[in-house]
């Protein structure tokens, strides 16, 4: 049940892995979202093309209509076409026109809305609150349990609201496969042991827990104010890793639903499943 017991051990390991991809989001989105833009609206026109880790001028070249990489290099008086460097701007001449884009006022357009497609049936009614503070927050509660999502958004929410206390989820879901391969690092694969559960013991591998941190000026503070958190997360449903009597676990709470993770596991064997979630 507990994370430290039946989870990860070591906590550093998730934040060595959350930081990296938060770093790297920020170094990508910027270069994905632009990486093409028009230059001038004509029959033929000139593209911009940024350059992507890993790209030769002759493979930017493969990406366009009928251009050698020749003639990018001369247009962009490049003398050497291996001398170019990511975030470089290139004009990629004669492009054939790119269709016109659709009007704004397209009726079949609707805007994105996710709170009609999470836990819509369980009457939490979390449509007002499917959003918090921190996106990496929203992405795993997203990825849940649909019994739990709204009840895990309020939570986080009303946490802040009432008492400024930002909390990050840091774990929610961790699939079976996933708890798997855990295990065997140190035991089969390579590594030090970190968990000693193998898939299924843990109501993280059914989307039904969450372990949290609170994020203080940018840092991770392990040891917020329980005093505060726990009565919000127990009004909710939330069962509290705190209160266990062997192996305390203050960051991970969870909701059960009354079955063991024996019998979410026997569900899980039969394929009693609900979008690839345990049916409960
Ligand atoms: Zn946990």
């Amino acid at each position: 049940m507990s994370c430290f017991a039946d989870g990860i051990k070591d906590i550093s390991t998730f934040f060595s892995g959350f930081s990296a991809s938060k770093n790297r989001e920020e170094a990508v989105n910027p270069i994905l979202d632009s990486t093409i833009d028009t230059m001038q609206a004509s029959s033929l026109e000139s593209l911009t093309h940024i350059v992507r880790e890993g790209e030769k001028l002759s493979s930017i070249a493969s990406k366009y209509k009928d251009i050698t990489y020749q003639e990018i290099a001369q247009a962009n008086g490049i003398g050497d076409p291996n001398n170019i460097y990511v975030g470089q701007r290139i004009t990629i001449p004669n492009q054939p026109a790119s269709p016109a884009k659709p009007p704004k006022t397209d009726p079949s357009f609707k805007p994105a809305d996710d709170s009609t497609s999470i836990g819509g049936s369980n009457g939490s009614g979390c449509k007002k609150c499917s959003q918090t503070w921190d996106k990496f927050t929203n992405r795993r509660i997203k990825k849940l349990h649909s019994k739990i999502r709204c009840k895990a958004f309020d939570f986080i929410n009303e946490v802040e609201r009432k008492f400024y206390i930002k909390l990050r989820v840091v774990q929610g879901l961790r699939t079976i496969d996933e708890q798997n391969a855990l295990y065997e690092q140190g035991r089969s694969k390579p590594g030090r042991i970190v968990t000693q559960a193998r898939g299924g013991r843990s109501y993280h591998n059914y989307g039904l827990a969450i372990d949290i941190a609170e994020i203080r000026n940018r840092k991770v503070v392990w040891n917020t104010d329980w005093d505060k958190i726990v009565p919000i997360a127990k009004k909710y449903g939330f069962e509290w890793g705190g209160d266990w009597q062997k192996f305390k676990d203050k960051p991970h709470f969870e909701i059960t639903f009354g079955y063991s993770t024996k019998q979410l596991f026997e569900k899980y064997k039969k394929g009693d499943l609900i979008d690839g979630y345990v049916n409960i």
